[in-house]
């Protein structure tokens, strides 16, 4: 790994980072690598260790062909959360590293892009293949690298359920879908009037959601949708959560039975909130945000977090949000981050060259709590092998046709098989996701 320092002390406190975030950017096994990257994966297993050394040389023997191939048309992208060491990489051969809403604008900001290669989640890679032009095509180093949240709302859950509550409500529901979902439910929210949202301007996008009282179906994160009624000032009992998919898996019965409260509490709410979640950012709890309070620490949590956990916290927002905050941070700041392990890690390496101390919320130093930051371990899949892989793949004129990304595209992150749909609904399907997607942008530049 590229952080030699990450299991140093720090020197004022006194506290250590763990050596190893769990679920970290680990090699992953071999069966885990499609047919096609499996002798990238096989040549990176065998380097003798995975030093800046030795590894970068390897990369620069696949990645400088396919550099000087493609020239200036080719963009290569990755979100905060991969592993620092993937981060690098990107950085080092000209790509850019930017949050959700950042990377789907990348395609339609940068038109010359015609390659456009993503080292991060699906639906963030199908975010930017929904605004792309027809002469852009975007990949994604590994398929299966999907998000758990999203996982948890797959179309064939929540599109029955939402037919069901658009049958009951009619045009009084609106349904708004942040970032973290496929295109067939950015599409979703554009076919009721409503619209995309991010973690930044959620107050914003709900808010205007409501207008001439319309009630809003918030699909998926339960928290992020909880956290944004409560800074909205809606009454606990006018928010309903749908039951845990892990539960359903699947499409359920809207009625008395399985709608907590039954449907007079759903008729009577201003908004339901689809019951998903993101297994990193719900592992904060109140009690880590009170001891590192009681020891001097500023704490600032991302929104995916609990409730009662953002309401403790000294702050909240997106990723953007924190590493603003982090970068800004004066001299001798203290400040215990809530969100994934990676972006805290590759954050407290920046901070730490200006004096400032940052610490991952879950990683108390006492043991008592037993608790330690975790990293997204689904968008680590896409590491080294399959970023060579993938230029060296393109380069040849060979790449997987499972690895290039098409709006509408629904890949099963276990099997990796792709469902894709044909040409007349992947269009219907942009049109409505452009039309979310758009209303989320009028809504924040018009505010
Ligand atoms: S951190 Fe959570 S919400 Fe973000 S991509 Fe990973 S699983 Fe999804």
């Amino acid at each position: 790994m590229l952080h030699a320092d990450a299991d140093r002390a720090l020197p004022s406190s006194g506290i250590a980072l763990q050596p190893e975030l769990p679920l970290c950017q680990t090699d992953l096994p071999l069966d885990w690598y499609q047919a096609e990257f499996k002798p990238y994966a096989e040549e990176y297993l065998a380097l003798p260790d995975r030093k800046p050394g030795t590894v970068l040389p390897w990369l620069d023997g696949y990645v400088q062909p396919a550099l000087d191939h493609f020239g200036n048309s080719l963009l290569l992208l990755a979100h905060y959360y991969m592993g620092g060491e993937i981060v690098k990489l990107v950085e080092r051969y000209g790509g850019g590293i930017a949050d959700s809403y950042a990377l789907a604008l990348q395609a339609v900001r940068h038109p010359e892009k015609k390659v456009i290669v993503e080292s991060a989640v699906h639906f963030m890679a199908e975010s930017i293949a929904i605004l792309a032009n027809d002469d852009q095509a975007v990949w994604i180093t590994n398929p299966k690298a999907g998000c758990t949240m999203e996982m948890l709302a797959k179309d064939y859950m929540v599109l029955p359920v939402a037919e069901q509550l658009i049958e009951r409500y009619g045009d009084e529901l609106v349904c708004v879908a942040y970032m973290n979902t496929s295109g067939r439910l950015k599409a979703l929210a554009g076919r009721t009037g409503g619209a995309v949202c991010t973690s930044s301007n959620a107050t914003q996008v709900v808010d205007w959601a409501r207008r001439d009282g319309k009630k809003v179906l918030f699909v998926p994160d339960q928290h992020l949708g909880r956290n944004t009624a409560a800074k909205l000032g809606m009454a606990d009992e006018r928010v309903v959560c749908l039951p845990d998919p892990q539960v359903t898996r699947g499409a359920f019965p809207i009625d008395d039975r399985v709608v907590p409260g039954g449907l007079a509490a759903l008729d009577a709410s201003e908004m339901i909130l689809w019951g998903s979640f993101c297994g990193v950012h719900t592992v904060f709890t109140p009690q880590h945000v009170d001891w590192w309070h009681a020891h001097g620490w500023q704490v600032h949590v991302h929104p995916e977090s609990p409730r009662e956990v953002v309401e403790r916290a000294d702050g909240s927002g997106s990723t953007a949000y924190l590493w603003k905050l982090v970068m800004e941070a004066p001299r001798g700041a203290k400040l215990a981050i809530g969100t994934e392990g990676h972006f805290v890690r590759n954050a407290r390496e920046q901070a730490a060259l200006r004096g400032v101390e940052v610490m991952h919320l879950a990683d108390v130093p006492d043991p008592a709590f037993g608790t330690a930051g975790c990293g997204c371990a689904t968008m680590s899949r896409n590491d080294p092998p399959h970023l060579a892989g993938m230029l060296d793949l393109l380069r040849k004129g060979t790449p997987p046709a499972a690895n290039r990304v098409l709006a509408g595209d629904s890949v099963d992150e276990r099997s990796g098989a792709l469902d894709r749909l044909d040409e007349a609904e992947r269009r219907e399907l942009v049109a409505d996701a452009k039309r979310a997607l758009e209303a989320m942008i009028e809504v924040v530049e018009s505010a």
